[in-house]
């Protein structure tokens, strides 16, 4: 079997830049395109199947819930993963939300106000397609506020989690790591197909040419956050059919630590069934 996919993209204490660990495809898992979609179309099942039950046991009084966390630089793929592994649940189960720019009445508030309001609830998938995490980002690289109270933020960070992890939820955060030049051959990508341009947003490029002090804020942030109870893993993403299988084995392992299992209801079958019966 090999190691797990968690401890193969957990990240190592003292080892937190992103140049410390691959973009491209590792040896470990599928070799190439054809095998990866195999494998993922063998996750994608046990996965509907898992968040069935936690779905069902969520409506039973089960209070557990899964929070996946996507991080990662413009074109890592956050959106991908949204469509071609969290497509795998019935979107009845999900709550997804995507985090842009702080609005107005955001910003006269905690950093967290907006965050707690997308928490996913008892029996229920969360998707965040970037987080709290933009606040100790792209809010240092570009200096949005304080340094000290970006400081702060880390330990603010740590203790929301530890508070999602008491209640139920776990949070699985995924770090979408791709090399420089990938980003630029799928940023040119975006300006040759006319079904991608409105994806296409200039501030990209300055954000392209700020690379290495994000991934100092990565850095920070991978090595402040990443506790035992919700840890970051680091997802090689030049590959998207890669990044789709280690972020779906990694999401399986999670369903299977929670050992979940339909909810038992106390029916009286035989007394149900009668009134089912047919009149005569
Ligand atoms: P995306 O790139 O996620 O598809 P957009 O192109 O609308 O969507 O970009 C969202 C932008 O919002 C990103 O540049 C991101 O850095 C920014 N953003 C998200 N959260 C914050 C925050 N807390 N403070 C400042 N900017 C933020």
């Amino acid at each position: 079997m090999g190691r797990s996919a968690r401890s193969t993209f957990v990240v190592q204490p003292g080892k937190t830049h992103p140049r410390d660990y691959p973009a491209d495809a590792p040896s470990k898992g599928p070799d190439d395109k054809t095998e990866g979609g195999t494998a993922l179309a063998e996750l994608r099942s046990k996965l509907a199947v898992q968040q069935d039950m936690l779905y069902a046991r969520g409506a039973e009084g089960d209070p557990r819930s899964i929070l996946l966390v996507l991080q990662g630089m413009d074109t890592s793929g956050k959106g991908g993963v949204t469509g071609d592994v969290v497509s795998a649940f019935n979107p009845a189960g999900v709550r997804f939300a995507s985090f842009k720019a702080p609005t107005s009445e955001e910003l006269k508030h905690d950093f967290l106000w907006r965050i707690h309001k997308q928490v996913p609830a008892a029996g229920l998938i969360g998707v965040f397609d970037r987080s709290h995490y933009e606040d100790v980002l792209v809010v240092k690289v570009r200096k949005l506020a304080e340094a000290s109270v970006i400081e702060q933020r880390y330990s603010r960070i740590n203790d929301f989690e530890a508070e999602l992890t008491a209640s139920g939820v776990t949070v699985v955060k995924c770090f979408l790591h791709i090399s420089f030049d990938e980003q630029r051959e799928r940023l040119l990508a975006r300006l040759d197909d006319p079904a991608k341009h409105w994806k296409f947003r200039e501030g990209d490029i300055d954000d392209r040419q700020l690379w290495p002090a994000f991934e100092d804020a990565y850095a920070t942030a991978l090595g402040r956050c990443s506790t035992a109870q919700s840890p970051w893993y680091v997802i090689p993403s030049n590959k998207k059919w890669y990044r789709n299988w280690a972020i779906a084995s990694i999401l399986l392992e999670t369903f299977e630590d929670m050992n979940l299992s339909y909810p038992e209801v106390d029916l009286d079958f035989k007394r149900l069934k009668e009134r089912l019966a047919p009149p005569n």
